[in-house]
């Protein structure tokens, strides 16, 4: 019951939330043909609402729309977790607090915002932009996946920029450890690990038992390493991040770039805490089930292994390689398939908008290709052809401000406004000529 009110509760604060918006789109002279507030209801988690705003161009376009991402839902939050109510805006010694504050109202304002401000200076896009916030990124992801299929016919796109990925970062002494630009985000699929047995009564014990079978399998996951992958993305990221590393990482990404066959140096970055998931596909045992009676021998033992596939890669060799792993007493089925999505090439004009942006407000900051170890909303738009870079433009201080989805969510003040006035310069830059 708790859920379902729960349910219910989330789909009319993401409806209001999206009719808000419309409402301001329309009072800044938004034709209201060209703002569609889209309600959907498919199941748990998806209870929810889009939001679709065009913004033509004025005169016949020469090249494709360009479409605009952010998400207006946030991770759940608890009172009692939190120092302040999650879900109260508090604005105290230059932060803004509260759920969302960083990941991503910050974006759904920003880019709104950028669009008025255009708007109201006169700014004419020479084609068009389109808008698309959704309302369920952070759980089952319908309304992205809905825009990159059956909402096509709005947001059918050259490439999109989405305002969830990205952004700088700053040491505390107020350094710039640099800005990403995010052209990629590994694959999400979850595979079973299953063994059956006859079983028998547990005072009499086989020989073979699926529990010890199942154990010895995730064993040999444990110690297992795929082979280390660089592409484009994480070519130019560790190329970037060799400059800022002194000592032994620093030295590991130089020798991995020098030889990307250096299979000993990509190890060596792969165990540290801040490179985890970026030279190759990761997978880890998650859930774990197995027995049915204390007294019993195991019939089914089963455990979730979840995989994050570097961009690009085969779903299926993944699945032949685990099956070596696991051995042949162990069946591995596809539990979660993935949506194969590759990474983005590094566009030029996409480049240089983020790199102008950032550098007129940050002078020298450096400029960070980078790839995910998560997913966000643009991986549907990936997999559907449309390339995406996620190009935000806040920044906060590393690593006291990074606490989207943990406790006392923040953002700088400053950069809000920062953001806003860099999505303002970005989209001139990219639909202005
Ligand atoms: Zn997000």
């Amino acid at each position: 019951m708790e859920n379902r009110s729960n349910e219910r509760r989330r789909f009319r604060v993401l409806l209001t939330m999206a009719q808000y918006l419309a409402d301001t789109f329309k009072a800044a002279g938004w034709a209201e043909s060209d703002i569609h507030v889209l309600p959907h209801q498919g199941g748990p988690g998806d209870q929810t609402a889009s939001l679709i705003v065009r913004w033509p161009a004025a005169g016949k376009a020469p090249k494709k729309p360009i479409l605009l991402l952010a998400h207006m839902d946030v991770v759940e939050a608890k009172a009692e977790d939190w120092s302040t109510d999650p879900f109260k805006f508090l604005e105290k010694d230059g932060y803004f607090y509260g759920r969302g504050t960083s990941d991503d109202k910050q974006g759904v304002t920003a880019v709104t915002a950028a669009l008025l401000k255009l708007r109201a200076s006169g700014f004419k896009p020479k084609r068009d932009l389109v808008v698309l916030f959704t309302g369920d990124e952070e759980t089952e992801g319908r309304g992205a996946q809905l825009g990159a299929t059956e909402w096509r016919k709005w947001t059918d796109a050259e490439f999109a920029l989405n305002a969830d990925a990205g952004g700088g970062s700053f040491d505390r002494q107020g350094r710039a450890l640099g800005f990403g630009l995010q052209t990629a985000e590994k694959q999400y699929v979850s595979f079973h690990f299953s063994v059956r047995n006859p079983g028998g009564h547990s005072s009499r014990p086989r020989p073979d038992n699926a529990i010890y079978q199942l154990a010895d399998a995730l064993k040999r996951l444990e110690a297992h390493r795929f082979t280390p992958v660089l592409n484009e993305t994480t070519r130019a990221y560790f190329t970037a991040r060799a400059k800022m590393e002194a000592g032994a990482l620093g030295q590991a990404m130089r020798r991995w770039v020098a030889d990307p066959a250096d299979g000993a140096a990509a190890d060596a970055i792969e165990a540290s805490e801040l490179e985890v998931g970026m030279t190759r596909t990761r997978c880890v045992a998650t859930r774990l089930e197995g027995g049915h009676a204390d007294n019993a021998l195991p019939q089914l033992a089963r455990a979730t292994v979840n995989c994050r596939m570097m961009p690009g890669s085969d779903p299926k060799a993944l699945e032949a390689e685990l099956k070596q792993v696991a051995g042949p007493h162990v069946a591995v089925t596809v539990s979660d398939p993935p949506n194969p999505a590759p990474a983005s090439p590094l566009r030029a004009d996409v480049v240089k908008a983020y790199t102008d942006s950032v550098h007129k407000r940050f002078p020298g900051a450096p400029i960070v290709p980078s790839m995910s170890t998560g997913a966000t909303d643009g991986l549907f738009f990936r997999a559907a052809g449309i390339p995406v870079y996620g190009v935000e433009g806040s920044w906060g201080i590393s690593p006291d401000d990074e606490r989207a989805h943990g406790k006392d969510e923040r953002l700088p003040v400053k950069a809000l406004y920062d953001n806003v006035d860099h999505w303002h310069d970005m989209i001139r830059a990219l639909a202005g000529k």
